[in-house]
Formats: structure tokens, sequence, C-alpha cells
């Protein structure tokens, strides 16, 4: 793990983790509660979560992100749980944004409260949001989520009149319970403009796990969709870990995440911070970092790029999700996905 600098010695610094790749992005789960519960993320009923006074407040994740962005991270988007439970996330956005280095803030969200927050979020700095949606049926909506399909229309409706692009639709491609809707979801995109992307279930949690006889391979829903559309192999920029094509004559892009079937891990340019203040050095493993207990101690500016540097020399080189499914216990809510 190292820390570069440029020729002056200043900015344009790099960080790099044990294997040469380069961190400048830090996915920040700003709770681990959710409204929703997606039976393959969150248990039913499930009540376990942080205590609140675990919870970071503003003023220390500004603190993080901070001496993160002056190491060298550009790029930070707001997870969780659902990032929008979190009273006063356009307020905490707001002080990201606005901090030298940060050049992109996204947000990943359910969408159920996007409408009533969509335009302070843009004001406050966002530039881009993805939204988790595997159906456009209420029935089955509510089958996979336990949660009402209008509100999350509605909030994908308010952030594109808020001027949100590209807004991004993360569909989970599951077997025998939306596998005949990828047709679609693609025309549901190309009527409204948005970026579509298909993820394959991990087994992340007992709940990821208990998922796995959902799995699809997305190399099969990529040649089902080929025989419907023409996918013209393209790019994406700041597409991140998906693989993408357009529809041919006109200006959708697709996506395909592929964790488990051609994994990325090569690329890897993130870390996760949890809503207790533990950095999460893969998703897919457990090496971590406590960094509550020294930001309380009062630790300097100088000792948290220090401690920043020291959990990133604990960065594993890949996830083994194939190898060692039955690795990760904490669920995708709680490491913020
Ligand atoms: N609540 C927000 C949302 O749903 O977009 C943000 C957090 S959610 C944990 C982030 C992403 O993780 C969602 O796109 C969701 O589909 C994905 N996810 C959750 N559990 C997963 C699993 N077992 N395998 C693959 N993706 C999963
Ligand atoms: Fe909530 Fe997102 Fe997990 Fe669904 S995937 S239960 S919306 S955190």
């Amino acid at each position: 793990m190292a820390l570069k600098t440029n020729s002056s010695g200043k900015s344009a610094a790099q960080l790099l983790d044990p294997f040469g790749r380069s961190i400048d992005y830090v996915r920040l789960s700003v709770t681990d509660k959710c409204n929703l519960r997606c039976f393959y993320c969150m248990p039913e009923g499930f009540r376990n979560f942080e205590e609140p006074e675990h919870w970071l407040r503003f003023d220390e994740i500004e603190r993080v992100i901070g001496a993160f962005a002056e190491l060298g991270v550009s790029r930070v988007r707001l997870t969780g749980g659902e990032p929008l439970v979190r009273k006063g996330l356009p307020v905490l956005a707001a002080r990201l944004a606005a901090l030298s280095g940060v050049d992109d803030l996204s947000l990943s969200s359910n969408a159920t409260l996007l409408s009533r927050h969509a335009d302070d979020l843009k004001r406050a700095g966002i530039s881009r949001i993805n939204v988790s949606l595997d159906t456009l049926r209420p029935e089955r909506f509510r089958e996979i989520t336990g949660g009402q399909l209008e509100p999350v229309l509605a909030g994908l409706m308010a952030a594109k009149a808020a001027g949100f692009a590209p807004i991004k639709i993360n569909m989970l491609a599951l077997k025998g319970l939306n596998d005949d809707e990828f047709e679609a979801m693609v025309e549901f995109c190309l009527e409204h403009d948005f970026t579509l992307r298909f993820i394959e279930t991990m087994p992340v949690g007992s709940t990821g796990r208990n998922a796995s006889q959902n799995y699809l391979d997305l190399g099969s829903v990529r040649r089902h969709l080929a025989k419907s559309f023409e996918l013209v192999p393209g790019v994406m920029p700041g597409g991140g870990p998906a693989r993408y094509v357009r529809v041919g004559g006109t200006e959708l892009r697709i996506g395909f995440i592929t964790p488990m079937s051609q994994h990325f891990c090569a690329t890897c340019n993130r870390v996760r911070l949890s809503v207790d203040g533990t950095l999460y050095l893969c998703l897919g493993q457990d090496h971590k970092y406590e960094l509550r207990s020294l930001l309380r101690q009062g630790i300097s500016d100088a000792g948290l790029k220090d401690a920043i540097l020291e959990a990133l020399a604990l960065k594993p080189e890949r996830h083994e999700f194939l190898d060692k499914p039955g690795q990760v216990v904490r669920f995708m809510s709680m490491t913020g996905g």
C-alpha cells in the first residue's frame, strides 16, 4: 500500500492498495436501517440495528471523507440500508459535496422517499442516482421487497424532473421471480431515458445465501435479450464494474454486473464505510478497521490519514464468494451495498 503524489508533491494524491490498485471511491453507508425488506438483503422482521450512539455523526463523517479526499479519493456514494431514512441527508450531502477533492457525489436508493427529497438532493450537489428496481409489477414488488411499488415509481419520476442524469436502474436478475420481465424493464428504461444494469445475486449474509436458489448468470440474460434487441458492445464513462452494451438505434445503455460469473476484483477501486465507522475493505471478506473509537478519542487529522493508510494495507486481493459462500455473515444493508 502506498500514497503517491505528483512531482510538485501536492494534490493528485493516489491511494494504492497492496496489489497496486488505485482506491479513489468510498461507499458511505449512512444507516443500516431500511423501510423495505428485499428478501436477498435483509431478513423479514429484522430489528437488530446499530445503536444510534454508534452512528457516525455528520461532523465525524465529514472528517473521514475529508481525510480520504486528501489522500486521493474523489468519488463518494451515499448508500445504506436506505440512505433517505437518515434524517438530514441533504444537509450531509451538501457538506460532503463542498469538500475539496470530492468531484463526484452519488446516491444509491430504493427511491421510496425520493419524491420528497429529489430537489433538495440535487441542490445539495448529488450528481447521479442509482435506484434498485427488480420488477414493475406491484404484487411482485411486494413479494420481493415487502413494500409498495407506487412510491418508487413516483420517486423515479421526481428524480427525473429534478434533472438527475443519468439515473441508473439496478435490477437483480432472479430466476423464477423476475426473469420474464427483462424486456419490459428495457422498454421502461427506453421510455424514461434511464440506464439499466443487471446484477448477479451474491451470497452476502444468510439472506444472500438463501437467494442463491434464484441466482441467474448474466451471460444467459444477455443472450436472452439479444433475441429481442440489437446489443452493440459499448462503454459508459464512470461505468464502474459493469460491462455495457447499447441497444441499437437508441441511446439506452445496459450494464451487466457479474461479481459471481466473471468477478472484477483486479480492478477494484473502492472501500466501504459503515454507519458505525467501520471501514470494510472488501464486500466479500471480513477485513475491517474501526475508525469511530479513534475519532471519539480525538485523533488528529494526520493520525486519521495514517489510520486510513493502515486500513488500506489490509485490503484483500479478491472476494471468495464461489470458494467460500458461507463466509460473509453480515447483510448487504450492514456493509453498505
Ligand atoms: N437501499 C438502497 C438500494 O436498495 O439501492 C441502497 C443499499 S442496497 C444494500 C444496494 C444494492 O445492493 C441494491 O442495488 C441491492 O439490490 C443490492 N443487494 C442487496 N443484497 C444483495 C445480494 N445478496 N446480492 C446482490 N446484490 C444485493
Ligand atoms: Fe433496503 Fe436496499 Fe436492502 Fe432492499 S436492497 S432491503 S432497499 S437496503
